[in-house]
């Protein structure tokens, strides 16, 4: 089988044994998992196609690589698996500025194309802090968000058209360039979100917007979670479409922030219950920042905010920005700790916040639950710091939690996808009917169950 994959991409673009470096079977945080079989390099999608073939032949498993940013071990090699890296398939085809589209190759990094259709004028507008390596495939597969999801949707929300190779080779081509069609199935959705076990996604047309000007930000304090989510109502109503992110952090996140990163200007002390970040960004910068302080003044009138600061500058508003940046360095201050990134409704999050809380105290007399989170896309994380003490800590602490999410009616997995790690715990977001459904797609579709095998459903 190995000679037939040099035949189809070229002997040098198929590694084996110590020739495969350390990138192919580790994650972004150094989690290592099996060497592969062989790792398999395609430049083209027909090559990607005669991959595919060849494996089903054999029944050959194969784990689809972009960038190993996803931390759920999605893409993580286990044993026997034929790792698929769409590293070299990294062309940005075009930038169409009148249709608002690019068309890229699905092992393009996201930063390279936010820069390239910024050099023609717009934005890309999906970003995260893994801009740097992970892939437009791989933001697909996972359905990744980010920071303005608010304003521009998920990647779910910006592709237009995708070009797919099902497990036996069937090259799938849905590469179109505009947003309403309804000719039966939107196939392209099989492949968004669901973490390349249906499919590989080679190329896509994702949809572009002007570029959205300077970022007016405000740091805002509040009495209460009711205030909370009045902020968030109140602006969505004054600023409509220049309403660009809004961040939540709960009182221990905001001085832990304050008190224990360096380099942190805090805009106000640590002693009320909420703090949020409000983003406004619109063509006109002087009319986004009239708009904000209205809009601004409004809340407090109304009791919503107890105090704010309003960004003048660009250097003003990365320093906000910096309070809720600062989270993984926050995260490391916590240790021993274990993280998780849930959605719940908005109405519900205070509730589990302090159950959340209460549960880690309970388990561990020095634990405690540090929350923040995307309060917009209803997305949470908290972050369970323990003593390190409890045998298997950290297990029973994601029990913990994934069980009090799904008491709350949330999702286990807001980012990242469900992969190996949440397996054991997608029954408490999606019922068995879903959980059947999901498995009958994966048979019709790959019936030899040989892409990315036992991540999100047992093979
Ligand atoms: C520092 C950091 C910050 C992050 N921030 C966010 C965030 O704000 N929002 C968010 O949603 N996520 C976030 N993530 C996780 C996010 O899932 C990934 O960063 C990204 O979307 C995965 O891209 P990747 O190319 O690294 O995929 P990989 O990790 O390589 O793969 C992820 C999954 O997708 C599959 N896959 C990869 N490429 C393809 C393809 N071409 N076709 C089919 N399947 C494929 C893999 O098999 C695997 O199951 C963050 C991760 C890190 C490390």
């Amino acid at each position: 089988m190995i000679d037939d994959l040099i035949a189809a991409v070229g002997r040098g673009n198929v590694l084996t044994g110590e020739d495969i470096g350390p990138r192919y079977y580790s994650d972004a945080v150094g989690r290592v998992g099996q060497l592969p079989r062989a790792v398999v390099r395609p430049r083209t999608t027909a090559e990607v196609s005669r991959v595919l073939a060849i494996c089903h032949a054999h029944g050959a498993p194969v784990t689809t690589q972009g960038g190993m940013t996803g931390l759920v071990q999605g893409a993580m090699p286990q044993a026997g698996e034929i790792a698929l890296s769409l590293e070299r398939m990294n062309d940005i085809e075009e930038v169409d500025t009148g249709n608002g589209t690019v068309t890229v190759q699905a092992g393009c990094v996201l930063q390279r194309l936010q820069e390239r259709v910024e050099a023609e004028g717009f934005s890309f507008p999906l970003d995260l802090g893994a801009r740097g390596s992970c892939t437009i495939g791989g933001n697909i597969a996972t359905n990744a968000g980010g920071n303005r999801v608010i304003r521009y949707g998920m990647m779910r929300d910006l592709v237009l058209g995708l070009e797919a190779v099902t497990a036996d080779g069937t090259v799938v081509d849905g590469l179109r360039k505009y947003i309403k069609n309804n000719t039966g199935l939107d196939l392209k959705q099989l492949f968004i979100g669901s973490e390349g076990v249906l499919g590989v996604v080679t190329r896509a047309v994702l949809r572009i917007y002007p570029q959205p000007g300077d970022r007016i930000v405000a740091a805002c304090a509040m009495p209460g979670f009711a205030e909370v989510t009045g902020l968030l109502q109140h602006m969505r109503r004054e600023l409509a479409g220049d309403l660009t992110a809004f961040e939540v952090m709960w009182n221990r996140y905001y001085r832990q922030v304050i008190e224990k990163i360096p380099g942190v200007q805090a805009p106000f002390p640590a002693d009320r219950p909420f703090y949020a970040i409000v983003e406004a960004s619109g063509a006109d910068r002087d009319k986004v920042s009239a708009g904000l302080q209205a809009a601004l003044e409004g809340a407090l009138e109304q009791g919503l905010i107890e105090d704010a600061v309003l960004s003048k500058s660009q250097a003003e508003a990365l320093a906000i920005w910096k309070i809720r940046d600062a989270s993984v360095e926050v995260s490391g201050t916590m240790r021993p700790c274990v993280g998780f990134d849930v959605s719940l409704p908005i109405d519900r999050m205070a509730e589990f916040a302090d159950r959340a809380d209460a549960d880690a105290r309970g388990f561990d007399p020095e634990g405690y639950a540090s929350v923040f989170g995307h309060l917009g896309d209803g997305n949470l994380h908290v972050v369970v710091h323990h003593s390190g003490r409890q045998a298997d800590a950290a297990h029973r602490i994601e029990r913990m939690i994934y069980d009090l999410t799904g008491s709350y009616g949330g999702s286990i997995s807001a980012e990242h996808g469900i992969g190996l790690l949440k397996r054991p715990y997608l029954d408490r977001s999606r019922t068995a009917a879903e959980i059947a459904l999901m498995r009958t797609l994966k048979q019709a579709m790959d019936p030899k169950g040989i892409l990315n095998p036992g991540r999100i459903v047992e093979a």
